[in-house]
């Protein structure tokens, strides 16, 4: 366990300082219940180092900490035969709706008919192919 902080909720969860309902855990990630379940089976991912998001990931970090991702989705699928989707998001800054400071990744699993209805704002009628290449290439430039 590297570089945990001592205010910092998801790593008192790590430490068990805080109870969680553990799901998956090895040496670099836990995998836990979503205190707010928005379906159920909605489990949370987090690396075992305080990494404040994704924008603070190394390649090297993200290499080790993400590759647990399909095979946490594909536990959650397989323990529920109605689910036959997945949610995987990860909130990045407060506008983003970012709460807890200590990066996560959110599996929301999907079943027909549950309801939920996420990122559905649809501006597809606003495509403007001068304003797109503007906005791919100002992309571009910082790699
Ligand atoms: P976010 O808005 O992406 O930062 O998500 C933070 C998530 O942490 C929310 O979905 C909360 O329900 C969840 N959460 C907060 N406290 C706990 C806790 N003690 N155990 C599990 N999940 C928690
Ligand atoms: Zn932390």
């Amino acid at each position: 366990m590297e570089n945990l902080v001592d205010d910092c909720l998801f790593c008192k969860i790590i430490k068990g300082d805080v109870p969680s309902y553990t799901v998956f855990e090895n040496d670099d990630v836990k995998a836990f219940l979503d205190i707010s379940q928005v379906n159920p089976g909605h489990v949370l991912m987090i690396p075992k180092k305080h990494i404040v998001n994704l924008f603070d990931y190394t390649n090297e970090d993200a290499k080790k900490y993400l590759q647990y991702i399909p095979e946490i989705a594909n536990a959650i699928k397989n323990a529920f035969p109605n689910v036959t989707g997945m949610n995987i998001t990860t909130n990045n800054g407060e506008v983003a709706g970012q709460v807890v400071m200590h990066s996560h990744i959110h599996f929301i699993p999907r079943f027909e008919g549950d309801g939920l209805h996420l990122m559905t704002r649809n501006n597809a009628d606003d495509y403007n192919e001068a304003k797109y290449t503007e906005v791919a290439n100002k992309i571009k430039e910082q790699f």
